[in-house]
């Protein structure tokens, strides 16, 4: 297995992306599992995001929720942030790695926020100043990178020439977001190997989805390629917001013990993650998809009865 990473970055998104996908949760259940998350060895939590209330109120009291969290200095917590404005609010509550998305797919782009991907790109190029100024950096996520529930296929072109604007306006980082769970090794390899190719310094973080089961052969295929960053949510928590009840992000635990089971150090307590995992089930008050959390790990022992 030499031709693996020896070490994987695990970002777990679950209290953003996961709770912003689920009905509106309490403000000290929020608090309670970016707490206990803090504590599992994961080194990086995508914590809160800035946008209107009026947009998602599941995230209105970001400001309350960061101020409450008991932040663990090893673990770098980033916030999502749609405009300017949401920048502003992140930098001023004390965040200094901050996200942005654009979606690859110029519909799914305007069915979110009303703008086509170029001009989202304009004013992500002007906050990405902003943000340096104020000593931050910014990672831009691409959504519908492997496919549009609006459009369908996206070309592998379409999303290097997002990939290449982002780059020249001072991206960070690029993240590619699986936003239906369109991702497969096939796609992944394509997708990965053409942004290597012109953009060989920019780091590059994967984000899947396994609404249609292939998020861990997409890992699997992307360690191939020496992707070490990856996104995850514990438990599976949020589903897909085009498709009632099917799965959404990978889920944090399936991917810490497949990574394990490789030889493939995560720094993450798989048994701490669990306990987040059934956590985070107690608060959104429904099962959650993940397999390892439902099993367990594969050497969890049947009690003989
Ligand atoms: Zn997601």
């Amino acid at each position: 297995m030499s031709r693996y990473p020896a070490k994987v970055s695990l970002r777990e998104v679950g209290p953003r992306d996961g709770l912003q996908n689920e009905a509106p949760v309490p403000t000290a259940d929020k608090i309670a599992l970016l707490d206990a998350l803090g504590q599992t060895g994961v080194r990086r939590i995508e914590a809160v995001s800035f946008v209107h209330p009026r947009a998602i109120p599941q995230m209105a009291d970001a400001e309350e929720v960061w101020a409450g969290a008991k932040r663990n200095a090893d673990v770098a917590y980033s916030a999502l942030v749609p405009n300017a404005r949401g920048a502003e609010r992140a930098l001023a509550a004390g965040f200094t790695e901050l996200e942005v998305v654009v979606s690859a797919s110029d519909t799914h782009n305007r069915k979110n926020i009303n703008r086509s991907t170029e001009e989202s790109l304009d004013g992500i190029a002007e906050l990405i100043g902003t943000v340096h100024g104020a000593g931050g950096t910014v990672e831009v996520i691409v959504s519908t990178s492997f496919g549009c529930p609006y459009e369908g296929e996206v070309a592998t072109s379409r999303v290097v020439s997002v990939v290449d604007r982002a780059a020249a306006a001072g991206a960070d980082r690029i993240a590619f977001g699986d936003t239906t769970g369109m991702g497969t090794p096939t796609r992944v390899t394509a997708l990965v190997d053409a942004v290597r190719s012109r953009h060989a310094e920019l780091p590059l973080l994967l984000h899947f989805h396994n609404t249609r089961g292939t998020a861990l052969a997409n890992v699997l295929a992307a360690l191939q390629l020496g992707v070490t960053e990856f996104d995850a949510s514990v438990g599976g928590l949020g589903g897909c917001p085009y498709a009632p009840g099917a799965s959404g992000n990978l889920a944090s635990e399936e991917l810490v013990h497949m990574l394990e089971d490789m030889g493939i150090d995560t720094g993450v307590d798989l048994d701490a993650l669990v306990d987040a995992a059934r956590l985070a089930e107690r608060i959104v008050g429904r099962e959650l998809p993940s397999a390892v959390l439902r099993a367990g790990p594969r050497t969890r022992r049947a009690v003989l009865g």
